[in-house]
């Protein structure tokens, strides 16, 4: 902690403007933080790119400015501690980590730096702070009145029911048992009322007061495609949308995430393959890179993300169907963390739908939980196949009514950045069609006592004679050639969305249709059914076109960062700059300094270090280490311009 701060009293407005250089609190913050520094037990409940952090870093530095001591974070995600800890040291925050990456000296060293109650926070792994050890150093602050609070970071990890399940999580219910005074925050980006309750009780936090914040991701747009030529379709969303930018693709399947990445780097893309099946060297390379350097496409499957905190991930696409909402939400989670505007892309077609019920039917799992697997599929392909706005849904999903702010809290139907809102999707009725397709369901069911696979039930309607059709007769059938009107494509469409509100399944090996029992209403003409036109969404304007940071304008949700020209030349010049320093520093660029406040100091263009302390993410450590360069970089471009 620098000496002018050490001065008490100490404000957390005060730390929040003179350390991080914000200056407003964001949403709850401000209630979770005063809560704590004035020793309140709390569970935050904030979307990924909330602002977590913050909610437990104010306190730890108020409450050690005013001789409370150290405060303790317990976090699974033990590859990110160096830089998390560097990016407080940045601030001029002194902080600290503890786990297995230390040698025997390093780790002594920073044992003797907590004892001595310099440090404001350290960082530790659960299995780490469970050692005796460990305890006793604990025991020890805790009876000097040194340990000012601890937080439990991902906190849902504490919970079964999750897909984060960490043992060594149920153990930290001794921190209250042990350290009943001692104040402390459970965080999490996990929604779902079983998981807060499950935190709840195990954690013992059952008085602890309850924060949960909105989980509408306002920056983010999202966009499902129908998947027609996955590929083509991925390397146009990204040459278009997303050239140079950085961001993850989600593959189902190893293989897939290895061919996806061989291919977009054959096209000339900086693209990386992460999955589970790598040698742990390689993928702490990959993920090292992605967090480093600029620009880079990580490919991956869901192996990779959790603890992936990088601000300026500008877009998630999903070249497979997650398994639920929850995955879904959680992996487009990860774009645009510094409140930028970032995209959630996927593209979605009939196999996806039959491959994640196939799981699901394969799996080895109990009956219920399979049952309530399918319901929380079922969930995603409604989202999937919505005609209407996809954030309304997904909101709704996690109980909350979309209500964005500064409109008094009320309900909107229409969050103008989603796919269906930019472009309302046309519908056709296509009760006829889906009346046609199950007929000839039927049929086969009828006559073979099984049905056929999509394909050959295309053929059919469509009056293909292929071989198939004629070793089986079904040239005969009275349903052959009854679907010429419409192309493959089309049936393709039909079929999906039939199996995405449950009036077929798919069974078997084959993936063979079969009519489910809501199926003989569809037939008898009792239900209408109404499908989105099978269409690409209209091409968006590019980049170029748009003219600006990507955004402003364009992107109501977003904020403004409109740069001209010459303030694009200043906002590269400047990333340039803060890439030679993090090399130096061995840290990613974003710690040094975000993409949004190098564009407002490319935007503000300041000439002297008052003018420069009032952008935002400027504090006075940054201020004091950096603005004399960042004056000069700046000064330089408005010569050269
Ligand atoms: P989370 O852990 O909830 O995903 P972070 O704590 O990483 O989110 O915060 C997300 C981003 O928002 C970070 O870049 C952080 O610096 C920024 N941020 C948090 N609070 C504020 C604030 N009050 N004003 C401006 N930026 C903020
Ligand atoms: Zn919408």
């Amino acid at each position: 902690m620098d000496a002018a701060l050490a001065d008490a009293p100490v404000t957390a407005q005060q730390v929040l403007r003179t350390v991080f250089g914000y200056g407003a609190f964001r949403g709850q913050q401000q209630a979770i933080v005063e809560h704590a520094i004035d020793g309140g037990d709390a569970l935050v409940l904030m979307p990924t790119g909330g602002g977590k952090s913050l909610c437990y870093q104010v306190p730890a530095i108020v409450r050690h400015a005013r001789g409370q001591g150290v405060a303790v974070v317990v976090s699974p995600l033990i590859a990110l501690m160096h830089d998390q800890v560097g990016a407080l040291e940045e601030l001029g925050v002194h902080a600290a980590f503890l786990n297995s990456t230390l040698e025997g000296d390093e780790a002594r060293r920073v044992e003797r730096e907590l004892l001595s109650g310099r440090l404001v926070l350290l960082s530790a792994a659960p299995e780490r702070i469970l050692t005796p050890r460990f305890l006793a150093m604990l025991d020890s602050l805790h009876e000097r009145g040194a340990l000012s609070l601890f937080a439990i970071d991902e906190a849902h990890c504490v919970s079964q029911w999750g897909h984060d399940f960490r043992e060594e999580y149920l153990g930290l219910s001794l921190l209250h048992e042990r350290y009943a005074d001692v104040p402390r925050l459970a965080l999490t980006a996990t929604a779902d009322a079983h998981t807060r309750a499950d935190i709840q009780a195990r954690l013992q936090l059952q008085a602890a007061r309850v924060f949960v914040a909105s989980f509408d991701r306002a920056n983010i747009r999202y966009t499902i495609v129908e998947k027609t030529d996955p590929r083509q379709q991925l390397l146009r969303f990204l040459r278009e949308e997303h050239d140079g930018d950085a961001g993850i693709v989600y593959c189902q399947t190893r293989r897939k995430v290895e061919e996806t990445a061989d291919w977009l780097a054959a096209q000339g893309l900086a693209a990386l393959p992460y999955h589970a099946g790598l040698d742990a060297g390689q993928r702490r390379r990959n993920q090292e890179r992605f967090l480093r350097e600029e620009g880079l496409v990580m490919v991956a499957t869901i192996a990779f993300g959790m603890g992936i905190d990088k601000p300026d991930v500008r877009f998630v696409a999903h070249l497979d169907l997650p398994k639920n909402i929850e995955g879904y939400y959680q992996e487009t989670g990860r774009a645009g963390r510094d409140g930028m505007p970032a995209d959630a892309w996927m593209a979605y077609g009939l196999a996806d739908v039959v491959n994640q019920r196939r799981m699901i039917d394969d799996s080895e799992a109990e009956e219920d939980f399979k049952r309530l697997q399918r319901g929380k599929l079922d969930a995603l392909l409604a989202l999937a196949e919505a005609h209407d706005c996809r954030r309304v849904r997904l909101l709704a999903y996690f109980g909350e009514t979309y209500a964005p702010a500064g409109d008094a809290g009320r309900p909107h139907s229409n969050c103008g950045n989603c796919d269906n809102c930019l472009h309302p999707p046309q519908s056709w009725d296509a009760t006829e069609a889906a009346r046609k397709a199950l007929s000839c369901i039927y049929r086969f069911q009828q006559q073979h006592g099984f049905g056929f696979g999509a394909g050959h039930l295309i053929d059919v309607l469509r009056g293909k004679s292929t071989d198939k059709v004629l070793q089986r007769g079904h040239e005969r059938l009275s349903t052959f050639g009854i679907g010429t009107d419409l192309g493959e494509a089309q049936w393709r469409g039909v079929l999906r969305q039939l199996l995405a509100a449950g009036h077929i399944r798919s069974v078997g090996e084959y993936n063979t249709l079969e009519l489910a029992e809501s199926a003989r209403a569809v037939l008898r003409g009792e239900v209408p059914i109404h499908l989105r036109v099978a269409a690409e969404a209209p091409a968006r304007p590019g980049r170029a076109a748009r003219g600006t940071l990507r955004g402003s304008g364009a992107r109501p949700a977003a904020p403004p960062l409109a740069l001209d020209e010459a303030g694009l030349a200043r906002f590269a010049a400047l990333k340039a700059w803060r890439g030679e320093v993090a090399r130096e520093h061995n840290l990613p660029a974003y710690i040094v300094f975000h993409d949004a406040t190098l564009a407002e100091m490319a935007r503000e263009q300041p000439t002297t270090l008052q003018a420069l302390a009032a952008i935002g993410g400027v504090g006075e450590k940054k201020l004091a280490a950096y603005g004399e360069q960042i004056l000069r970089v700046l000064a330089a471009r408005s010569q050269s311009s």
